[in-house]
């Protein structure tokens, strides 16, 4: 294949402080490091992380200027002199992890998102939501040809988080997993997961469009938190003593204390959700004689990447998406604070 013509300027949303505007301009195109891919951005998922990263609501300080999105699929257009084992023409995708030390005791055991230098996809490092971006040739995705890269988009951040989150669950087939955000991003790809991995999925959100995205996905119990007057009640009394597994996607801080509730005796709640500031409370008596656990899960690993992957690859996960021009972000972000999005948004970096 000829070498594609890279231009020297691109489209990109950026914005120079965290809360300020959102600005979709002409920004210039990155040159990849040694190690680095230089990646034609087709479309990128819209995260709720990219959100916390424009308000800057965690206690993680982001790149300013920052272009966001960690949720980017593409194909190779050049490369730095140390890239192996990739070709131009190739499909790749930026994740969250766009890097890591690989030398560290995290690094070692491919708890590469755990080390303390990890550079991240639209947060440290310039993301997604542009045309060109560079992206480390070891931690980038390897999307097979013939991909659409507007499905597989939010399988980069969201499928592999949801995917890593339920094997963190200690679930076995026909046990029951709570997913409380079930029609946000995160959550419409962990219902399908889960299915395909044999559990039974109860999911906790919000109005009736989510509700019937819910059904359509293959869920089996909705709970509507805006209408249920006992949240943890009703998910004893529906899965006959709790869930075996929770998985909390949700931007609640109250949200995932009811989980602690509502999960079952020896069960396991995860924390996926990041709300600013939270904690999660667990009443200790409780939590003790109903010997429950309480794990944290971040994104995963090359290995969780290449199996969340083959999930959709077959065909058992799809992406309930929809597709707006990446100069839509402001508006999409707006939606998003309101819990308002059914799915998960995908922008086009062409428009
Ligand atoms: P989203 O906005 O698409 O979805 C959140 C969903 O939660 C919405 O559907 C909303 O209606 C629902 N919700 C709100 N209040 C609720 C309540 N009280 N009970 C039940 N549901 C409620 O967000 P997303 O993109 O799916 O991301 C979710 C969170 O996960 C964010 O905080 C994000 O930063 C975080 N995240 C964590 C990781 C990780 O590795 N741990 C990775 C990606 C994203
Ligand atoms: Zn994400």
């Amino acid at each position: 294949m000829s070498a594609p013509v890279i231009p020297k300027t691109q489209k990109a949303v950026i914005f120079e402080k965290n809360g300020g505007k959102l600005e979709y301009k002409d920004i210039p195109v990155p040159v990849p490091k040694a190690n680095e891919l230089l990646i034609n951005v087709k479309y990128s998922g819209v995260c709720h992380t990219d959100l916390h990263a424009w308000k800057g609501d965690w206690p993680l300080p982001t790149k300013l200027p920052l272009v966001g999105g960690h949720e980017g699929a593409g194909v190779v257009v050049a490369m730095g002199e140390n890239v192996k084992g990739w070709k131009i023409g190739d499909y790749a995708g930026i994740k969250w992890l766009n890097g890591s030390c690989m030398a560290c005791e995290y690094c070692e055991l491919s708890n590469e998102s755990n080390c303390p230098d990890a550079d991240l996809s639209g947060y440290t490092h310039d993301g997604s939501f542009q045309q060109y971006a560079t992206a480390d040739a070891v931690q980038a995705a390897r999307i097979p040809a013939g991909t659409d890269l507007a499905e597989v988009a939010p399988i980069l951040c969201a499928g592999i988080t949801v995917y890593k989150a339920l094997k963190s669950a200690n679930i076995r087939a026909g046990e029951w997993v709570a997913i409380s955000g079930a029609c946000g991003g995160l959550g419409s790809l962990a219902i399908q997961y889960a299915t395909a991995m044999g559990y039974r999925v109860l999911g906790i959100d919000g109005g009736e469009e989510k509700a019937k995205l819910f059904k359509e996905l293959g869920g089996e119990i909705f709970i509507d938190f805006t209408k249920s007057k006992d949240i943890v009640g009703d998910i004893l009394k529906a899965t006959n003593g709790g869930a075996h597994g929770v998985i909390n996607v949700s931007v609640s801080e109250a949200a995932i204390e009811a989980s602690t509730r509502y999960v079952r005796a020896n069960g396991t709640v995860v924390l996926v959700g990041l709300p600013g500031g939270a904690y999660c409370k667990s009443e200790v008596f409780s939590h003790v004689v109903r010997s429950i656990s309480i794990v944290g899960s971040y994104v995963g690993n090359r290995a969780d990447t290449r199996e969340a992957l083959d999930f959709f690859s077959r065909g058992l996960v799809k992406s309930p998406i929809v597709i707006a021009p990446l100069s839509d972000l402001p508006e999409i972000f707006d939606k998003m604070e309101k819990g308002q999005i059914v799915g998960r948004y995908v922008v086009d970096t062409s428009k």
